[in-house]
C-alpha cells in the first residue's frame, strides 16, 4: 500500500482513497477526526456509484466535502487506449505513471463476464511461454492502480454493483505475479470482494500464481478467494525449463502446499492452468504425468489454455487434433478438464499476450528485441 501512484502534480501531497481498503479507510478518517461511517458512505460512493468527484457526495456535509478535497483524492489510472475486438472482449490499456502502462481485459461471455486485472508493471519470473515475461520488469503495482483498473472498467462498461453487474468475475491473471506483490494484490482483492467495493463472492475473485509456495499458505490465512496454479508441466525437469520459478518451488512442494490450502478450504478447489504448447508438453506421456499430479489433488480441475502466439516465441499452439487427445486422455482418468477459448486474440488480449509498456529495468526485453530482429532479418 505503499507505492505512489502518478497522480496531477497539484494531489501529488494528498492522499489516493483507492489505497484503502475498508479498515484503512476507516483509520484514515479518524484521523481526518471523522466518524468511520462516513468512511463507508464515501466507500460507497466510490465503488458503487463510481463517483470520484467529492463535490457530487450529496449526503456529505458541505465542510466535510471541502475538508476531504484538500486531503485527499480518488485517483484512478490514465486510460491511454481501449480497444473492442471483435467477439466483445475490450483491452484497456492503462498508463500508471510516465513510461509505464499495463493491461486489463474484459471478456464478455453469456452468464458472466470477468475482468483480467494486472498486479506488476512487466514480471520478472521470465516464463518462456509469455509475452509479459518478455518485456521485463518494472515495479509493483500500488493498490489503487490494481483496484483502480476495476473501477475504469467498471465505470466504462456502466456496471452497477449489486444491481446490474457487468463485472461478475475478477481474475487476477494479467501481467505480473500477485503473489510477489502480495500486500497490495491482498488489498485490492478484499475491496472487490467487500460489500461496500464491489461486492463479489469468494467463487468470483480468482488469483492466479506460477506457484510461490509460501505465498499461498499465506494467501489462505489473508483472504478468501479462488485459487488458479501455473503448471504446464508436470515434471520437474520441464517445467524448470519453462518456468525458472520451479528451481525454487519445485512440485513436491507446490503440490504440498495445494494440499494444504485444499485442506483448509474443502469446499473448494484449484484450478491448475495448462498451457498447450506443440511438441513441448502436448503428448500422452505429459498427460499421464498430469494425471499422475492430480491423482494427489482428487478435488482440483485443470484447465487447458492453447498457446498464444506473440513476437519472438520460439513456441506455438498445438494442433486442434492434439489438442482433443490431451483433454480426453485427462477427462477418460476422470480429470475435470475444460478448454480454455481463445478470446480476444485479435486484439492481442489474449493469455500470455499482455504487455503494457513496460519501462524494462532488466535486460530481458532488450535480448527479446534483438531476437526478433536478427528473425525479421533473416526472413528479408
Ligand atoms: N503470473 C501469474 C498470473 C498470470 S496468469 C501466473 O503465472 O499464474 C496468465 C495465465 O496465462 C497463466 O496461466 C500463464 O501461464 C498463461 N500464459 C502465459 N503465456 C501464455 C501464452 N503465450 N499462451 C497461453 N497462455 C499463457
Amino acid at each position: 500500500m505503499t507505492e505512489v501512484v502518478a497522480t496531477p502534480p497539484a494531489a501529488a501531497s494528498k492522499v489516493n482513497l483507492l489505497d484503502f481498503d475498508r479498515e484503512g479507510l476507516r483509520e484514515f478518517f479518524a484521523q481526518l477526526g471523522e466518524k468511520p461511517y462516513r468512511a463507508e458512505q464515501v466507500m460507497k460512493w466510490i465503488y458503487h456509484n463510481l463517483e470520484d468527484d467529492f463535490g457530487n457526495m450529496t449526503d456529505l456535509g458541505k465542510a466535510l466535502r471541502a475538508k476531504l478535497g484538500e486531503a485527499c483524492y480518488v485517483g484512478r489510472p490514465n486510460t491511454l487506449v481501449d480497444k473492442a475486438a471483435a467477439d466483445g472482449t475490450h483491452k484497456w490499456l492503462l498508463g500508471m505513471d510516465t513510461g509505464n502502462a499495463v493491461e486489463t481485459v474484459y471478456i464478455p461471455e453469456p452468464t458472466r463476464g470477468t475482468l483480467c486485472v494486472s498486479s506488476q508493471i512487466g514480471c520478472a519470473l521470465n516464463c518462456q511461454f509469455c509475452s509479459t515475461g518478455a518485456q521485463g520488469f518494472n515495479r509493483n503495482l500500488s493498490t489503487a492502480e490494481i483496484i483502480g483498473q476495476v473501477w475504469v472498467a467498471a465505470k466504462y462498461l456502466g456496471n452497477v454493483t449489486h444491481q446490474n453487474r457487468r463485472i461478475t468475475n475478477v481474475v487476477m491473471m494479467g501481467m505480473g505475479e500477485p503473489l510477489a506483490n502480495f500486500d497490495n494484490v491482498v488489498a485490492a482483492m478484499k475491496l472487490m470482494r467487500d460489500d461496500l467495493g464491489f461486492g463479489l463472492a469468494s467463487k468470483r475473485v480468482t488469483l492466479s500464481t506460477a506457484g510461490m509456495v509460501p505465498w499461498i499458505d499465506k494467501l489462505s490465512d489473508a483472504i478468501d478467494v479462488s485459487l488458479a496454479v501455473s503448471l504446464h508441466a508436470a515434471n520437474d525437469e520441464l517445467r524448470t525449463e519453462l518456468m525458472p520459478i520451479n528451481k525454487r518451488y519445485p512440485l513436491a512442494e507446490l503440490t504440498a502446499a495445494c494440499q494444504r490450502w485444499v485442506a483448509r478450504k474443502p469446499r473448494t478447489s484449484i484450478t491448475f492452468e495448462y498451457t498447450l504448447m506443440k511438441g513441448v508438453n502436448d503428448q500422452p506421456e505429459h498427460a499421464k504425468q498430469l494425471i499422475r499430479f492430480m491423482r494427489r489433488l482428487p478435488t482440483c480441475k485443470v484447465n487447458l489454455i492453447p498457446f498464444n502466439p506473440f513476437p519472438g516465441t520460439q513456441f506455438e499452439r498445438s494442433d486442434a487434433d492434439t489438442i482433443r487427445a490431451f483433454q480426453t486422455q485427462l477427462l477418460n482418468a476422470g480429470i475435470l478438464t475444460m478448454l480454455r477459448r481463445t478470446r480476444g486474440d485479435d486484439i492481442d488480449a489474449a493469455c500470455g499476450q499482455l504487455a503494457g509498456q513496460v519501462h524494462d529495468r532488466t535486460r530481458r526485453s532488450a535480448e527479446i528485441r534483438k531476437r526478433v530482429n536478427a528473425e525479421v532479418t533473416h526472413a528479408v
